[in-house]
């Protein structure tokens, strides 16, 4: 099956060469993967989908590796659960969350760094580096070890203890740097050439994108080739988002899906809404944004890379962005565990507060068929959520009537 035709830069439309290395563009745009989709829609129909493997290698021609050799942990085809209670609580009768929690190490990062780890095999790499909120860390960390491949890691100090951990114990050398992931990616950017380190940062490596494309085409074959009214997504790099319009223009082209396309919402949080900000002001691009804070680490990113392509994709489907607090986030993921027994990490948990707000002001409707992307298991944030369920001392407990301690 015919593979990758070359790359295309999506802020000047150069293009590269595909099966070799390559990084940014020297205009600074991110590179995009094509392929020749008419030979792939004469070969693949979509009813031979289901054929393929249960992980996001079901859609293998359309991912861009060329050689048999896959790095998989079992990534993808992730279940799309129905929230009933959820939705009758807000007011959405078909609402949905595609939970990415159940991926290995825990979030959806493992997607895309199958793909990206996969290519690195591929085309020679055998050291690389990244800079991380913290679970592309992980994600990184575990597909390294599983190929056998040098990582190293530059880590926020503050990070979540479980990227730390996960980190270390994939055997990665880690950093933890004194600021945010600019200033980790500052550090990378720095030291690579030097070491031979390939840059893996989102977006400047081509492939991540590629494995989370697949989250696109999953929910559509999900829910029978008919895509959802509205899409929230939980809004850092907006890589997801932008591999997920991209997957939409790829069904449409192989002929699995028609011309229309989910509202696409971008769910930042108030302490770091960079997206929120440029789709309000109408830019076509994101401002740095100063002092950005969150619990919702793979959210905490000040001026994300493709930005422009976030917002194109916002404005083109009619979608929106909107910030919810860390506390909005807490409390939506306490409600989310207790009413539907999904455990969501915060960003995940903020699309729950998000779309509960857009039904209330009649951006979306009751009858809207909605998915709610959970990026991640909330058992990655223990720090957190410990906030938000302390744990109260044994004797308090015994006075509570709660819990019987051993002598
Ligand atoms: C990285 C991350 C995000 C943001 O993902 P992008 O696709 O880069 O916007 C959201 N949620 C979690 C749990 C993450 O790890």
């Amino acid at each position: 099956m015919a593979k990758a035709t070359h790359l295309e830069c999506a802020l000047c439309g150069e293009r590269f060469e595909a099966g070799a290395v390559h990084g940014l563009c020297s205009c600074g745009g991110p590179l995009l993967v094509r392929y020749d989709l008419d030979h792939i829609r004469s070969r693949w129909p979509r009813r031979l989908v289901p054929n393929g493997p249960p992980n996001m290698w079901r859609y293998r021609p359309i991912l861009p590796p060329a050689e048999d050799r896959v790095v998989t942990l079992g990534e993808g085809w992730t279940p799309l659960l129905q929230a009933r209670r959820l939705g009758a609580r807000i007011g959405a009768d078909q609402l949905w969350v595609k939970d990415e929690g159940l991926n290995p190490t825990g979030s959806f990062k493992a997607r895309g760094l199958s793909c990206a780890i996969t290519m690195c095999l591929e085309l020679g790499i055998r050291k690389v580096a990244i800079p991380s909120a913290g679970n592309a860390a992980g994600a990184l960390a575990a597909y390294a070890a599983a190929a056998g491949i040098e990582a190293h890691i530059f880590l926020p100090r503050d990070v979540p203890q479980s990227n730390y951990l996960e980190c270390e114990a994939y055997g990665a050398r880690v950093t933890l740097v004194d600021g945010l992931i600019s200033d980790c990616a500052r550090l990378v950017a720095e030291r690579a050439p030097a070491e031979g380190w390939f840059d893996i940062s989102t977006l400047k490596e081509p492939y991540r994108i590629e494995g989370k494309k697949t989250m696109g085409y999953e929910v559509a074959e999900q829910m029978d080739w008919e895509l959802p009214d509205a899409i929230f997504y939980p809004t850092g790099g907006g890589v997801g988002m932008i591999g997920m319009w991209k997957a939409f223009d790829e069904m449409e082209r192989l002929g699995w899906i028609g011309a229309r396309r989910p509202k696409m919402i971008a769910v930042q949080a108030e302490g770091c809404q960079p997206v929120v900000r440029a789709f309000e002001d109408h830019e076509p691009r994101s401002r740095f944004w100063e002092d950005a804070r969150t619990v919702a680490s793979g959210l905490r990113v000040p001026k994300p890379l493709g930005d422009f392509l976030v917002l194109e994709a916002l404005r083109k489907s009619g979608g929106t962005a909107i910030a919810v607090s860390d506390s909005e986030m807490l409390d939506a993921g306490a409600r989310l565990a207790s009413e539907e027994g999904i455990f969501a990490a915060p960003e995940g948990a903020a699309c729950a507060a998000a779309c509960e707000k857009l039904l209330a002001c009649g951006f979306l409707k009751s009858a809207d068929r909605i998915v709610l992307y959970n990026t991640g298991t909330g058992l990655k944030y223990i720090e957190a959520y410990s906030t938000r369920f302390p744990r109260v001392a044994s004797s308090e407990q015994d006075k509570l009537g709660g819990l019987i301690t051993p002598r």
